[in-house]
């Protein structure tokens, strides 16, 4: 048992009534890879490289980024590892990497705009770390791509990995292209997700971006602390409609914010849709079992329910 009382469950699990969906962890530096795959994590859900580059005064070399990625796809050899390309700028700086100063650095050069912007070549190294990777490495690499507000961003991310892959050819060098999907963290996205899901294999919510954006509550400010909940009407709409538009188009979807490590809300997410939930390792266990425990076609019974409600506590209400 672990401290949350769960106990670990090592293989993959499913609804009462065979609904499977995916539980994985959210890592961000190589010595969480073990701890999360001994809480049962089917694989990684959102491998967070900034973390990589923190602590260190130059951004690390390919093959250190390589390196990186192999061991987390060594560490889940039947799973699957979405690693996030480098994001940061909001609240995420990195010294040497010399962020402006902006007014509203949420709404500013964060997530893909730098790496489509003037991390331009050290996006182009990142790829080609993963693309190495995924052909040597033993689990399936996936790899997503941050806020994204556009298809015209989505596309730019897709041109920069097809030119990462045509130096790896250039120089010889073998590789495998790996899954690709994009992180819905913007209301933008949701309205265009059917759009992205057409161009990608899965999608992710990032429900601790998305929420903010939805809600206009800063996801640090306590003084909104209140309206930074993903259980608001606006934002479980918002999931759902994500989801839809994935399965329309054949694309996996996935959540990765903090909403899907509480197991208070497995239910009304499975009934949503999500195939699959990724989450800090600690919860891994609670999910499991949550999940475990759940008929998948009651909950999509409540999630109805929750996906009209008005208020958030006719949301919650609708899960009891
Ligand atoms: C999110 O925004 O929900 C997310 C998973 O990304 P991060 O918390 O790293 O911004
Ligand atoms: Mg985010």
């Amino acid at each position: 048992a672990t401290d949350s009382g769960a106990d670990v469950v090592e293989e993959r699990v499913e609804t009462t009534d065979g609904r499977e969906i995916e539980v994985a962890a959210n890592v961000g530096r190589p010595a969480e890879l073990g701890p999360a795959a001994d809480r049962g994590a089917d694989g990684v859900g959102l491998y967070r490289t900034e973390f990589l580059f923190l602590d260190r005064e130059s951004p690390p070399s390919e093959d250190e980024q390589y390196e990186a990625v192999r061991e987390a796809l060594d560490t889940f050899p039947e799973g699957r590892v979405v690693v996030r390309t480098l994001d940061i700028g909001g609240d995420k700086r990195i010294p040497y990497l010399d962020l402006p100063e902006e007014e509203n650095p949420f709404l500013g050069e964060r997530g893909v705009r730098r790496s489509l912007g003037p991390d331009a070549d050290l996006f182009v190294t990142q790829l080609r770390a993963l693309l190495r990777a995924a052909a040597d490495g033993e689990g399936d690499l996936a790899v997503m791509f941050p806020l994204v507000a556009s298809i015209e961003e989505l596309e730019g991310a897709l041109d920069a990995l097809d030119d990462a892959a045509a130096d790896l050819d250039d120089a010889g060098v073998e590789y495998e292209r790996p899954e690709v999907g994009v992180m819905v963290e913007t209301p933008s996205a949701v309205f265009v997700a059917e759009e992205l899901a057409a161009r990608v294999d899965f999608l992710s919510i990032g429900t601790n971006d998305l929420t903010q954006y939805v809600m206009a509550a800063d996801r640090e400010n306590e003084r909104v602390g209140d309206l930074h909940d993903p259980t608001y009407p606006g934002v479980v709409r918002a999931i759902h409609r994500t989801v839809e538009a994935a399965h329309a188009r054949d694309a996996w979807v996935g959540m990765c914010g903090e909403m899907a490590g509480d197991p208070d809300l497995t239910e009304l997410l499975v009934g949503l849709g999500l195939d699959e939930l990724s989450m800090s390792a600690v919860t891994v266990p609670d999910v499991k079992a949550a999940v475990s425990e759940t008929s998948y076609s009651t909950a999509s019974e409540r999630a109805e329910d929750a996906r009209n409600a008005a208020t958030r506590s006719a949301v919650t209400n609708s899960q009891q």
